[in-house]
């Protein structure tokens, strides 16, 4: 068997044609151009290729984004000044801060300090808890990308097996819960999991986010599995996932590519979720 390679590069593409530059031209007949501000503290290389990539997808869109780049000896207090400044500015609809923050500034007090209505990444307690709930909220952008691609490929999850390998805030859990909405029975898989295999054994779809390289191989993935891989690693300047393609697509159904798979849904949900934004603010 050879996988169908669900190109997310592609899906996010038709969602931009067909779905939100329509909806940025309708706000922009409001007078309202929907704006993200991006904070990105410090010079890490990745960070800066990942603010890049969603500058572009929100020029695509016809969105404004503007990028606030500090120092990584910027103190705690005026990057939550700066937030401050952000959450009372009725001209801008979303902010996110490009994680990881230097070391002396508390990750969860700049993300908790962010307006709820602005936290396009989805990552405060109370969009967090709304997700949890069921409630209508702004969704995290990775899960929300691979719930669109799964969309996309006509995978309806009611009944599945869904094995998630991780168990992270910002990915693992809440796909997990996504999943369990669309009436999957989700199994959620971590470090200390007994016998992997046999959690992957009945899976009829495969979410691999454990952020180590070619972690899940062919030998691993019942024949006809769907396989969404999150992971993203540089290895001696080649991108690879968390799960071995070459291998993994000749048992899967159809699985994501890297790159091209999860990363460019990720963009595409954080731009959708700004104009979400802007949509409720007007
Ligand atoms: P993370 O915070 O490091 O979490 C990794 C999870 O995998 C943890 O729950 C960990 O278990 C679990 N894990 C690690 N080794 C394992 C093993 N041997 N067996 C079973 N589970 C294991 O990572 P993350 O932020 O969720 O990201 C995961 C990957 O996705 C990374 O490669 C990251 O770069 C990538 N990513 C990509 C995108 C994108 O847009 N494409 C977005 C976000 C992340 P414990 O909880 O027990 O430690």
């Amino acid at each position: 068997m050879s996988a169908r390679v669900i190109s997310g590069k592609e899906v996010a593409e038709e969602i931009l044609s067909n779905d939100l530059r329509l909806r940025v031209e309708k706000l922009k007949g409001k007078n309202i151009v929907p704006k993200l501000v991006v904070i990105l503290v410090g010079e890490m290389k990745a960070s800066a290729s990942y603010v890049a990539q969603k500058e572009k997808f929100a020029g695509k869109a016809g969105i404004e984004s503007e990028v606030r780049r500090f120092e990584d000896t910027i103190s705690e207090e005026e990057i939550l000044d700066e937030i401050n400044k952000i959450n009372t500015d009725s001209s801008i609809h979303g902010v996110i801060v490009q994680l990881p923050l230097p070391k002396h500034i508390s990750v969860t007090k700049v993300l908790n300090s962010i307006d709820p209505s602005k936290d396009v990444d989805g990552f405060t307690p109370s969009n967090v808890g709304k997700l949890f709930l069921g409630e209508d909220t702004l969704v995290s952008c990775t899960p929300k990308g691979i719930m669109s691609i799964l969309k996309s490929a006509d995978v309806n999850l009611t009944g599945m097996n869904v094995t998630v390998i991780g168990r992270s805030n910002i990915v693992g859990k809440p796909v997990s819960i996504l999943c369990q909405q669309q009436n999957a029975t989700v199994t959620m898989c971590h470090s200390k999991t007994r016998d992997l295999n046999a959690k992957l054994a009945d899976a009829d779809v495969i979410i691999v986010a454990a952020g180590v390289p070619k972690f899940i191989n062919g030998d691993q993935i019942p024949n006809g599995a769907v396989v969404v891989d999150v992971g993203i690693h540089n290895i001696e300047g080649k991108l690879c996932g968390d799960v071995d393609f070459e291998s993994a697509s000749k048992k899967a159904s159809a699985i994501t590519p890297v790159p091209g798979g999860v990363g460019p849904m990720t963009v595409c949900a954080l731009i959708e979720n700004t104009i979400i934004a802007a949509e409720r603010s007007s």
